[in-house]
């Protein structure tokens, strides 16, 4: 199971490598996009970190609650409202609790992956975050079904959102910006689908 302390250290574990890779990101959307994932993300969890050392939240749902409405008034763009929508949907999910077993966390991420799904419309194949997240949370549920602790289970979900991140470079984009390039935007990897890889792989981290 996860505690209050390893899902705050998760958000902070994803703004942290966000921070890190925050050229990289911005490089990846510069070749199919606009060159502001980066600092788009980076902006935002950064305001994330912020309110959380301001104010310590209570539960999951309050600290979930928080990242989303803080990414959806500090991010803009396609990314803000699909990642304040994930967060959001997560923290309706966790409830008003200070630990999460297996199944429940797997039921927060799926709320989480639906948030982005109900907000977006993309579908497997589209070349967006949804092509990394939505395998991983496939994999989270398959493992826990096995039997695996959580902790197990979040290192084949990031194995599986890398795997989906990696499928994401052939594809043609069909949401979002990329999609105005058409088959230009064949032979580039998705920076939502790296960005979301960074989230899930921050949780097995967190949890490790
Ligand atoms: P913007 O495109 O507004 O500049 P960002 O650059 O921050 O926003 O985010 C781009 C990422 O958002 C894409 O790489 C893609 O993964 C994701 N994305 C865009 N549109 C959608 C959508 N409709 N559904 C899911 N993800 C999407
Ligand atoms: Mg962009
Ligand atoms: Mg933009």
């Amino acid at each position: 199971s996860a505690t209050l302390d390893q899902l705050t250290d998760w958000v902070r574990r994803f703004a942290a490598e966000v921070h890190e890779h925050r050229d990289e990101l911005t490089r990846l959307d510069a070749a199919i996009g606009d060159a502001d994932h980066g600092s788009n993300l980076d902006r935002g969890m950064t305001a994330v970190v912020a309110a959380l050392d301001a104010e310590p939240q209570p539960s999951a749902a309050a600290l979930f609650k928080k990242v989303g409405m803080t990414l959806v008034s500090t991010v803009g763009g396609a990314s803000g409202p699909l990642y304040g929508t994930l967060f959001l949907r997560v923290a309706t999910s966790a409830g008003e609790v200070t630990e999460l077993d297996g199944p429940a966390f797997a039921k927060a991420l799926r709320a989480g992956l639906e948030g982005v799904v109900a907000r977006g419309k993309a579908e497997a194949g589209d070349k967006t975050m949804y092509d990394a997240l939505s395998p991983a949370v496939d994999a989270l549920d398959a493992a826990l079904a096995d039997g695996d602790p959580l902790a197990e289970a979040l290192r084949a979900a990031a194995a599986a959102a890398a795997a989906g991140r990696d499928a994401t470079i052939p594809l043609v984009a069909r949401k979002g910006r990329a999609s105005y390039l058409g088959e230009r935007s064949a032979g580039h990897q998705d920076p939502g689908a790296t960005s979301v890889t960074m989230l899930v792989a921050a949780a097995a981290d967190a949890l490790a």
